[in-house]
């Protein structure tokens, strides 16, 4: 592991922090190694990072993975990340904001994709729904997100951290939480707690269903309203009141129970049931 220079490289450039843009540096080294080690990147690996800052974690996966590929916003530290950086000729910096990347085209014909990354932190829930929804084929995300989300990430049914972004995560991965970081390992301090975690894709979702958009039109549906029963917050469904009653019937679910306590394999069955009958 090489030494962790990111006070030296922000007071070389005079680099200042846009906290808009969620810039909270690591500059802690463990904390490094363990997203490093929790990500199991090694010599076969395309890795994507979101949001490179200085390059501090960037020049550890430049050492151990076939090519790296980041993604910042931040016209200021493109400068700064080809000169600390240029000895690497695995390295490539993608100018964009990580929402609008073409990632099919990024990923082209890799195979062992990872992406890793110390997330900004008001824009994790796009930007994992985003990779998780474009079906794109890497095999795992290692993230640093704040604490609450990785919370809701973990989620069970009846809990008050349950809710669409859980749904989104367990259908699509496994989760893995690698450690808790303390808001002293960063400069500038954040306000939160963070997590780091390991979101593990697997070949298949883990429920079967007919009709993805719809199936998360009932989850989105069911927590938009969370206060309210299934039945008058699926009623938005647009489906006639008989069928959607039947259809609730047909996959064992009580109207009156509230979107929070069904499993994710009951919105699946219920929503198989609906594309039955709609
Ligand atoms: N990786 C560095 C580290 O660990 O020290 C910096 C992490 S910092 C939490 C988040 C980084 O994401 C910043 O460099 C910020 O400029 C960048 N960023 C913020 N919004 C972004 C976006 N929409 N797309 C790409 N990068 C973004």
């Amino acid at each position: 592991m090489g030494n962790l220079n990111t006070k030296e490289v922000v007071e070389k450039y005079g680099f200042k922090f846009t906290k808009s843009l969620g810039q909270n540096f690591l500059i802690d080294n463990n904390v490094i190694i363990d997203i490093i080690e929790g990500s199991e990147v090694c010599k076969d690996d395309f890795v994507i990072e979101i949001g490179p800052g200085v390059g501090t974690l960037t020049k550890e996966l430049l050492r151990r993975a076939k090519k790296v590929c980041s993604i910042e916003i931040d016209s200021k530290l493109i400068p700064i990340l080809e000169k600390e950086l240029e000895e690497y000729d695995n390295f490539q910096l993608i100018h964009n904001d990580a929402l609008k990347v073409d990632y099919k085209e990024l990923i082209g014909n890799e195979q062992n994709v990872k992406v890793v990354a110390n997330l900004p932190y008001y824009v994790t829930t796009p930007i994992i729904s985003n990779l998780l929804n474009g079906r794109h084929k890497f095999k795992s995300l290692t993230i640093m997100i704040q604490k609450e989300v990785a919370q809701r990430m973990n989620a069970k049914p009846n809990s008050k951290d349950y809710g669409a972004l859980t749904l989104l995560i367990q259908y699509y991965c496994n989760t893995k939480i690698i450690r808790k970081v303390s808001p002293a390992c960063f400069v500038p301090r954040p306000k939160v707690e963070s997590i780091i975690i390991r979101l593990d894709r697997q070949e298949k979702p883990k429920v079967d269903v007919d009709d993805e958009k719809l199936f998360f039109r009932i989850i989105r549906d069911a927590f938009n309203m969370r206060r309210k029963t299934l039945w008058n917050a699926l009623k938005n469904l647009g489906i006639e009141k008989d069928k959607l009653q039947q259809a609730l019937n047909n996959a064992n679910i009580d109207p009156k129970r509230r979107g929070e306590t069904l499993s994710i394999e009951e919105f699946a069955n219920l929503c198989n049931h609906i594309c039955k009958i709609k």
